[in-house]
């Protein structure tokens, strides 16, 4: 199971934040939690096949969340798409759907498989397989809003090869019966029971998605046990009352569901435009939640590295923009204007641009560019990094990732995409008491 944040914003985007999307990819096919605007553009930048989606989970009519689906509905009918598409969520997606397809005069060449919940449901199984199911769950927003946890099914056990042999158990309809919990009984009269074999059954993965969101007990219960938990952290703990107001979270809300839920791993998203740096909502988070992550767009998280490493590889290259100026080593960044993070940025040195726009300040631990000889020395050394930080079995490596973040806290010049420039617009048209 591979989770891919593709929108990490709440109601309004950033110049690098997209509306809220969330992408699970499970043995080739793809779920989406969400699908703000810009959903599928993001998919593509994370090298997921907009083809492969199976499934696309709605949890709430506020615009921001469901903004990406009809684009993303057409560019699948273009794509000639066969295969049905399961769609849920709240009551009423299906009149949305329908009446916007009626209104642009599409008819589609696949079929909609609509799963509406009703405003009274308190649990449903919206999609059941052999493999896998899906939950739902209302949560406590200002309008209903549904929560969803992804289950795998038990797995089998393991067999015991050498055992298998010893018995002489060769044939493989044999391993199928006794990986189905049947005994066998072999040509000489033994009775092997299944147990001997296969060992026990393998808790399936599991992965939660839960905004818009306050804390509820329904949140916990989506969450428990999960391997993955995805939950919305919009606000810090200074706004814990805007948060209230709205029907939203704070790190710290995330946390706490994270805690009695006893996830393995906590991912905060939904985040304000109002903050452009998020270090301070992974702080807080983590104060309640060691294992916290912060959603970064386009950046997979696995639950079996291992496994999963190089199945989904972004198109766009990932540069942490929190901590790097984007322009090569030899001078040549002009202009002081970062290229986006679809550029290369090319190695860091401890050069000094000679750029008017752009003067790397002294900070704590002296010249900025200088913080890359400590963990790494180029761009590529430094994603590498990051991916690790991704593995989930691995949080010496996070707390590395943890150092680098505390680092670019201390040189807050530099975070977000322009160095020296805070991102988030501040003009009278931002209407920040609501987000
Ligand atoms: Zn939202």
């Amino acid at each position: 199971m591979i989770v891919v944040p593709l929108g990490t914003a709440s109601a309004t985007p950033t110049s690098i934040r997209h509306l809220p999307s969330v992408a699970l990819w499970r043995e080739g096919s793809v779920f989406l939690f969400d699908c703000g605007e810009n959903s599928q553009m993001c998919m593509l930048q994370a090298g997921l096949k907009r083809s492969k989606i199976d499934s696309i989970f709605i949890t709430h009519f506020d615009v921001d969340h469901y903004s990406g689906l009809m684009g993303l509905i057409s560019t699948l009918q273009l794509q000639r798409r066969e295969k049905e598409l399961n769609l849920i969520g709240p009551k009423g997606i299906k009149k949305f759907v329908e009446w916007n397809l009626g209104f642009s005069g599409i008819e589609i060449s696949f079929d909609l498989n609509f799963v509406e919940v009703n405003d009274d449901v308190e649990e449903i199984r919206v999609l059941n397989t052999d493999d896998y199911y899906v939950e739902a769950r209302p949560l406590k927003h200002k309008k209903f809003c549904l929560g969803y946890r992804f289950q795998e099914k038990d797995k089998p056990g393991k067999v015991d090869a050498a055992k298998a042999e010893q018995y002489g158990i060769t044939d493989d309809e044999q391993f199928k019966a006794l990986k189905a919990g049947n005994n066998l009984t072999l040509e000489d009269g033994t009775v092997i029971e299944s147990y001997e074999i296969v060992g026990h059954p393998r808790p399936g993965d599991s992965f939660a998605y839960v905004t818009d969101t306050e804390y509820c007990p329904n949140a916990v219960k989506l969450a428990m046990n999960t391997n993955i938990l995805y939950h919305e952290a919009t606000f810090g703990n200074q706004l814990a009352d805007k948060a209230k107001e709205t029907g939203h979270s704070t790190a710290a809300d995330a946390a706490r569901v994270a805690t009695e839920a006893q996830t393995k791993l906590l991912v905060i998203g939904h985040f304000s435009a109002r903050y452009t740096n998020l270090h301070l909502l992974l702080k807080e988070a983590r104060e309640g939640f060691y294992p916290t992550w912060l959603a970064h767009e386009l950046r997979p998280i696995f639950t079996d590295p291992s496994h999963e490493r190089g199945i989904i590889e972004p198109k766009v290259e990932l540069i942490d923009i929190t901590k790097k100026k984007p322009h090569s080593g030899g001078g040549n960044y002009r202009g002081g204007r970062p290229s986006g993070r679809r550029s290369g940025g090319g190695r860091h040195g401890g050069h000094r641009s000679g750029s008017k726009n752009f003067r790397p300040r002294k900070s704590q631990d002296g010249d900025p560019s200088g913080n890359m000889g400590r963990y790494g020395t180029s761009n590529q050394d430094n994603r590498g990094d990051r991916y690790r930080q991704s593995d989930g079995s691995s949080y010496r490596s996070n707390s590395r990732g943890n150092r680098d973040y505390n680092n670019s806290d201390r040189n807050s010049r530099y975070n977000d995409s322009k160095p020296n420039k805070s991102i988030t617009p501040r003009t009278g048209y931002d209407d920040f008491n609501r987000f």
